[in-house]
């Protein structure tokens, strides 16, 4: 199943530095720091390759990067006029495939599955969204190609600038393509476990997938092991998650103290159905996926979705489906942040073609889910009216 995803990362090569030069022409060909002047405590934000090969580098102190490189000129963020560039990038790339998955200012997934069949036709596209990018924006993006996130990711980082790089997509060659790269390339190798690794000789993402089992799991934990090796051989399930306004609701909460209390867990999980419920039916939508998102104490962060086979928009189905997912997760550490969000919405949306879709999945006429829906308006109402804490559900009901 994941060998006919096509998922693309697009980074952008030195955002702001290389909008400064787009900007300022007496900039380009120079080594420019953008960031904190150096007579300041602050850091770089972001310098151009020129200042790189002096070895500056992003979040060094603007101190450091002046005495490697006197003759840098550094230039205060704009950041207001950086993020309307990200807008029309974002904008530019949903031009291409409507899954775009904004990952900060200048990053992006995008899944292209549905658009092309062979590597060739991707490869063709990507050139294609590279070149929109420099035409419109006067800026360049190296680009990865592969089965999921965590590889594409990693491929857009390997021929920087201007790059595009394609990754194997069998899980042998995927594995052999992986092996000779830094173990700390992975997302979720940071400092810590990277010193810790190293170690124990675990120097490049071959050793983690030599490793014994048995090894690593007393080495990092049973949870960070598995996930280390599933990363190593190159498997990521994550999908390209949209943030289209109104195409998906949302709502987490972050706990004051880390918590590994199920009942106040499922409590918390309860309320944040009960206001993204509400805000569905405020907005006269129903949703096809309901998706739970689970931040542990050392920030790893685990996502679970569930698909309905028909919309739905009560609170009974979204808080089964929620809890459902949620007891599945095995809890091995305290927790720091619940979320709980719903996707693929239908209904009165001008725009949205998939409003079409309704009539392919007739509401049957289910006395459950019309009384349902008859006490979730009426709860609705009085929660408008009286604050949410007014009703608690019963959840044997
Ligand atoms: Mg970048």
């Amino acid at each position: 199943m994941e060998a006919s995803r096509i998922i693309v990362h697009i980074d952008m090569d030195a955002f702001f530095a290389a909008i400064e030069q787009r900007d300022r022409p007496e900039l380009r060909g120079l080594p420019v720091v953008v960031g904190s002047p150096p007579d300041r405590r602050g850091v770089v934000a972001t310098c151009s390759y020129q200042a790189r090969r002096f070895g500056i580098h992003s979040a060094m102190p603007s101190r450091t990067a002046y005495r490697l490189c006197p003759q840098a000129i550094f230039v205060p963020p704009r950041h207001d006029h950086y993020s309307r560039v990200s807008t029309c990038l974002m904008r530019l790339l949903g031009q291409f495939t409507p899954l775009v998955e904004p990952v900060s200012i200048d990053e992006a997934f995008l899944d292209l599955s549905g658009l092309a069949e062979a590597q060739a036709d991707t490869v063709a596209t990507v050139k294609r969204i590279k070149h929109e990018i420099k035409r419109q924006l006067g800026l360049t993006a190296s680009a990865g190609i592969a089965v999921n996130k965590l590889l594409a990711k990693l491929a857009s980082d390997l021929d920087k600038p201007d790059g595009l790089t394609a990754t194997p997509r069998n899980p042998a060659a995927i594995r052999r393509f992986l092996a000779p790269l830094p173990v700390r390339k992975l997302w979720g190798v940071g400092p810590v476990t990277g010193d810790k690794l190293a170690r124990f000789g675990i120097h490049l993402i071959g050793h983690l997938q030599a490793a014994e089992p048995g090894k690593l799991r007393r080495l990092l934990g049973k949870r960070q092991a598995e996930h280390l090796r599933e990363l190593a051989l190159g498997r990521d399930r994550r999908p390209v998650v949209t943030e289209w306004e109104e195409k998906s609701l949302s709502n987490e909460e972050t706990f004051a103290a880390d918590t590994e209390d199920r009942n106040q867990l499922r409590d918390c999980m309860i309320r944040l159905v009960e206001k993204v419920g509400r805000r569905l039916r405020d907005l006269d939508r129903q949703a096809r996926t309901a998706q739970i998102k689970v931040r542990f104490a050392d920030f790893s962060t685990i996502t679970r979705q569930h698909s309905w086979p028909a919309p739905v928009d009560s609170d009974r189905e979204m808080l089964r489906a929620a809890l459902t997912l949620f007891d599945r997760i095995p809890l091995d550490q305290p927790v720091r942040l619940l979320g709980f969000g719903l996707g693929t919405l239908h209904g009165q949306d001008r725009q949205a073609p998939s409003g079409q879709q309704l009539l392919l999945f007739p509401e049957s006429p289910n006395p459950e889910s019309a009384r349902d829906r008859a006490l979730d308006r009426a709860v609705d109402q009085l929660r408008r009216r009286y604050g949410s804490a007014i009703i608690r559900r019963n959840l044997n009901s």
